[in-house]
């Protein structure tokens, strides 16, 4: 299968970026279930680019309009997924399709798999200090969604971290979770980077005070990056 026509193929159903993570760097990763990856060698990693103008509007908690936005992205990833998957099918592969933004455990915050490690993995982005993938086209200000398949696409390569000395993010969050370590590659766990259950209760406080609100995130950390908002054009 070709690998270059597949991307094309994902930039019409309107992705913004798109590459291909081998998955053994992403072999012992958490996912629910324990054997998801079984049988699958590569993962098609999405993402879709925010609007500016809407991330804007977020100062100090999301608003209606980064609520609606965050859901109909969502909704747009989940259908470029799931068309992903079906060419992939119909050229004879397998491939599942993991949805946006589904918790399964509510508890922890998780879902099936980590779409931020699957992006950092394909080189969508790097991991920044505040947890999210920051891509050198957006920053920040991207959602994701994964394709697992056995097509024998080929892989990309990750990117180098390059958040240096910024600490815009550890200053500009509300919590107080952002501990401002850097990392190369990957952290260890999500509690490396971050006061996970200071982020956890900031969001869930915030939630509850604003019924509008759908997503996990409050958006300051997307806002503040200075990676974002810089849009280059031809992206993908
Ligand atoms: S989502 Fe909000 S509370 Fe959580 S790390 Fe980002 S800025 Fe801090
Ligand atoms: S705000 Fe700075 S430190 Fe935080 S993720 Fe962006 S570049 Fe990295």
């Amino acid at each position: 299968m070709d690998t270059q026509q597949l991307k094309s193929f994902a930039v019409d159903q309107g992705v913004t970026l798109v590459r291909v993570a081998d998955l053994d760097r992403l072999r012992g990763i958490e996912t629910n279930p324990p054997d998801l990856l079984d049988g699958f060698t590569r993962a098609v990693s999405m993402a879709v680019a925010l609007s500016d103008a809407v991330i804007e509007t977020i100062d100090g908690w999301p608003t209606p309009i980064y609520a609606s936005h965050y859901s109909r992205v969502n909704a747009l990833l989940d259908e470029a997924a799931l068309k992903v998957s079906r060419a992939i099918e119909e050229a004879g592969f397998k491939a599942m399709p993991l949805p946006a933004s589904q918790v399964l455990d509510t508890a922890r915050n998780m879902s099936f798999l980590s779409h931020k490690a699957v992006a950092v993995a394909a080189g969508i982005g790097w991991q920044g200090k505040s947890l999210l993938t920051v891509s050198p086209q957006f920053g920040p200000r991207i959602r994701l969604v994964t394709v697992l398949t056995d097509a024998p696409l080929a892989p990309d390569e990750p990117l180098k971290n390059r958040c240096g000395s910024c600490t815009k993010c550890t200053e500009a969050c509300p919590a107080g979770a952002i501990r401002n370590v850097n990392t190369e590659t990957h952290y260890s766990s999500r509690h490396e980077a971050l006061h996970f259950e200071r982020c956890v209760h900031h969001v869930r406080e915030v939630c509850a005070k604003m019924e509008h609100i759908g997503s996990s995130i409050c958006g300051v950390c997307i806002r503040v990056c200075p990676w974002g908002g810089k849009r280059k054009k031809n992206a993908a």
